[in-house]
């Protein structure tokens, strides 16, 4: 069997560049050569896992189909190459800290001095190299978060020091860096990368390849230049330049034959440049696609990444619908009964977007209430299911005080109620119920059709659930709960059936919708938009 070949992947000068589309695009062009990867990505900040973070330091939280609650990052991975990622595709330093201490514990270091080097970057070491070990992988990706000069990431830089001089022509670095245009000297700036690339040389790393973000066209003699000043060959300098979508990234990377750099530099055989035949189809589309839908996202976080794949998955069903998609920020803690009309008006559709805590609550029932009142095709997902749910539950069956016990634990109307098996749970981090489940799908109901199949598999993170005391009640006023676990009969999906798209589901499915295969929920609901856009117009 052939070995392993990592692939590390940093970044310097500032974050933000887009090290998870590089990563994921490598990950691409090396799987359409017909390799077998993975990618994974290494955070050096100290939570266990990004579960208990907020939006607005870290984005959304990804979740594995095993459960972990990850980086975005992994959803970008998933999306690009339609692998599945698991717990082990992402590591923390509070993940190695907690685990050496465990085994410090344990006795496992018995008579030794516990110091970041060796103990914690041997355990480093052992992560990075432990999926391409258990699963054989001829690739393994790695992505380092961060900045190359942070302090957080010096472990991790050293445990790839070591891992490189280990594995010799088995491993390559592909530095991710910044060239900035100053306008005023109308000139493109070399020297932040060479700072970058002379901190990495600091710590013993010489990047093989690196490519260089910017908004403007690289020439040959700057490439040359960053490339003499940085002891890379010329033609492992690469341009990342801005991209209409993240999507045409592959591409460009395929253009300057990045993959190829990367099998030349691990000393493996190139072999035919393979054609990317679907995602070329897939972008095509998406160029054509111009006719624009208004889809309203109603949620507390007027912030892109909070909802990373949520717009994905949007923006992958328009283009399966050739549409356009256009999400506008709704911001639930404005909404009132008042602006709610005049908020939703221009929508085809809305999103009820998940969520914790009780911090704009009321604008998604007020949304939730005008969107089934005016027949606008709607989507809620977790938080945003439960809203709608409960506003049933307050303006058609009459229970005032309908709740969540999340929000109200006193409400005489838990139609959210808490499971339990969470009830003595005191720990918030990664107690939630988490990842894969499956769910049988009602027959005759639109999920049901919608998926052409009657067991599915979906991701969840939540700690509530819909209360079945309240179902006969809730089906018989015209709100159907169409998904169920098949073990535990918990409520997985309501549908208003009399109304043109009114879904709302316990899980997630942005988690799953890739290029490739976009989500069949999401598809529909963007086709029903449209077909709501053509009553707008009218
Ligand atoms: N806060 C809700 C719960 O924990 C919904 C969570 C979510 O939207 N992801 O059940």
């Amino acid at each position: 069997m052939a070995e392993t070949k990592y692939i590390f992947v940093t970044g310097g000068v500032a974050s933000s560049l887009g090290k998870g589309i590089i990563s994921s695009s490598i990950g691409k062009l090396l799987q359409a050569r017909g390799f077998n990867i993975t990618i994974q990505k290494f955070d050096p900040y100290i939570n266990i896992d990004p579960g208990t973070l907020n939006p607005y330091e870290h984005g959304e939280c990804y979740v594995t189909d095993d459960g972990q609650e990850t980086d975005l990052d992994l959803g970008h991975y998933e999306r690009f190459t339609g692998i599945q990622t698991t717990r082990n595709n992402n590591v923390t330093t509070g993940r190695i800290y907690q685990s050496v201490i465990e085994k410090e514990r344990r006795g496992d270091y018995l008579g030794k001095t516990i110091q970041v080097i060796p103990h914690i970057t041997d355990e480093i070491k052992r992560d990075m190299l432990y999926l391409g070990k258990k699963n054989h992988y001829d690739f393994v990706i790695t992505e380092i978060g961060g900045t190359v000069g942070d302090i957080e990431s010096l472990p991790f830089l050293e445990a790839i020091r070591q891992l490189k001089w280990e594995l010799g022509r088995n491993a390559v670095c592909v530095h991710l860096t910044y060239v900035p245009y100053l306008s005023a000297a109308g000139e493109l700036k070399t020297k932040p990368t060479q700072h970058s690339v002379k901190e990495l040389q600091s710590l013993g790393i010489q990047p093989d390849i690196l490519v260089l973000r910017t908004e403007h066209e690289l020439s040959a003699g700057l490439r040359k230049k960053v490339a003499n000043f940085c002891n890379v060959s010329p033609d492992a300098v690469v341009q990342s330049i801005d991209q209409p979508t993240i999507y045409e990234v592959p591409l460009r990377m395929q253009e300057q034959e990045l993959d190829v750099t990367i099998l030349r530099k691990l000393d493996m055989p190139v072999g035919e440049t393979p054609g990317l035949g679907p995602w070329r189809n897939f972008l095509d589309r998406r160029h054509k696609a111009t006719k624009v839908i208004n889809i309203g996202l109603v949620g507390k976080y007027d912030l892109q990444d909070a909802y990373k794949s949520i717009l994905e998955s949007l923006s992958q069903a328009g283009t399966y619908n050739d549409r356009k998609v256009k999400c506008h920020f709704i911001n639930s803690e404005h909404l009132t009964a008042e602006n709610v009309a005049d908020e939703i008006k221009a929508m085809d559709g809305i999103v009820v977007c998940p969520g914790f805590g009780q911090r704009g609550i009321e604008g998604k029932l007020i949304a939730a209430r005008y969107c089934r009142e005016h027949d606008v095709p709607t989507f809620g997902i977790c938080l945003g299911m439960q809203m709608m749910v409960i506003e049933f539950g307050r303006n058609v069956l009459g229970f005032a005080d309908a709740n969540s016990v999340e929000m109200d634990s006193k409400t005489t109307h838990n139609v959210i109620d808490i499971m339990e098996d969470q009830k003595n749970i005191t720990n918030m981090g990664g107690t939630m119920r988490l990842g894969g489940y499956e769910c049988a799908l009602k027959e005759g109901s639109r999920v049901r059709e919608i998926y052409g199949k009657d067991v599915i598999r979906e991701r969840h993170r939540h700690r509530y659930e819909f209360n079945n005391d309240y179902r006969a009640q809730y089906e018989q006023a015209g709100m159907q709960c169409v998904g169920t676990n098949p073990d535990t009969e918990l409520v997985e999906i309501v549908e208003i059936p009399n109304l043109r798209w009114y879904i709302g589901t316990q899980f997630h499915p942005e988690y799953s919708s890739t290029v490739l295969h976009p989500h069949p929920l999401f598809l529909d609901f963007v086709k029903a938009a449209i077909a709501a856009h053509k009553d707008n117009e009218k």
